[in-house]
């Protein structure tokens, strides 16, 4: 298999296949975003990526994840997506589940018809970077969408039984925006009914606009209480019928997972009992140029 650039992965995909359709974001405008700023974007040949598929196939032939990289793999377009799925089908007698990093303009551009072919391709899941569900906090990191966009992609994802992993960043509006951010995305969430939702943490990475922004004071980041209050505010507000919930990845500051809503008080009290202790730091600025792993 060959990959260009550094690759990302949700850390749900760890033992997947990785197979990269695209190179970088086609978007590439999110102000706290470092992970594809050294990649132009491109669609690679297929024939070079159905290559990597018949080399992986050699490699690990019972296979039956794969995730689709880079940032935006569905902005290839539905018909080099979904050749990708039948060569993968074709290669892999195991597969169980063909999944992505997802966006809600190239959702909202498919076909329902579209969106289930893919799904009886088997491309079931998309890893969804929400952020926010608040308009000024979307906007304010050049998301480019609405909440409104957000609620409509996941109803047609929904619709064509492709689940969403929903991923909201903890700290993503700072100070100024935290209550817009914390509002908007329990709007925005409990109308999505995700089957996963995982809370991360903004983290001001160099080489951003969102670094610029705090250096320029425009922005003010939150303590490291101000977020777990945060936290708390927003999960206090979630009302989900059936949603596994994480708040483990490396940018948090604590490590919290549960099933929503059977776990919700004990991951309330669990918070309630560490914001007193929480400190009144910023550890949010990063030294390093590392981007997240979403
Ligand atoms: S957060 Fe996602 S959409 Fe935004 S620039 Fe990064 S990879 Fe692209």
């Amino acid at each position: 298999m060959r990959f260009e650039g550094r690759i990302y992965r949700p850390p749900s995909e760890a033992r997947s296949v990785l197979i990269q359709l695209t190179v970088g974001c086609s978007h590439n405008r999110c102000t706290f975003c470092a992970m594809y700023r050294d990649k132009s974007y491109r669609v690679r040949p297929l024939d070079d990526v159905f290559e990597d598929v018949d080399m992986a196939a050699v490699a690990v032939p019972n296979a039956r994840r794969i995730f689709v990289c880079d940032g935006d793999a569905l902005s290839a377009g539905v018909e080099a997506f979904a050749a990708l799925c039948r060569h993968v089908g074709s290669r892999f007698p195991k597969l169980e589940r063909i999944s992505s990093y997802v966006n809600a303009r190239d959702i909202l551009k498919l076909s329902e018809d579209e969106l289930r072919t893919l799904r009886a391709l088997k491309f079931s899941l998309g890893y969804l970077g929400l952020e926010s569900g608040g308009a000024h906090v979307l906007r304010s990191v050049h998301k480019g969408a609405t909440p409104d966009n957000m609620v409509e992609m996941a109803d047609k994802a929904r619709r064509a039984d492709i689940a969403l992993s929903v991923i909201v960043l903890l700290g993503a509006g700072g100070r100024a925006l935290s209550e817009d951010h914390m509002r908007g995305t329990i709007e925005v969430v409990n109308r999505m009914q995700p089957k996963f939702l995982s809370f991360l943490t903004a983290m001001i990475v160099p080489t951003t606009p969102l670094m610029t922004h705090m250096q320029e004071g425009q922005f003010e980041p939150l303590t490291d209480r101000a977020i777990l209050q945060e936290a708390r505010d927003m999960l206090g507000g979630l009302e989900l019928t059936d949603t596994l919930f994480r708040m483990n990845h490396v940018s948090n500051l604590i490590a919290l997972d549960g099933r929503l809503p059977g776990d919700k008080a004990i991951l309330l009290s669990r918070l309630d009992s560490l914001i007193p202790r929480a400190n009144e730091m910023i550890s949010c600025v990063c030294t390093g140029a590392e981007g997240l792993m979403l």
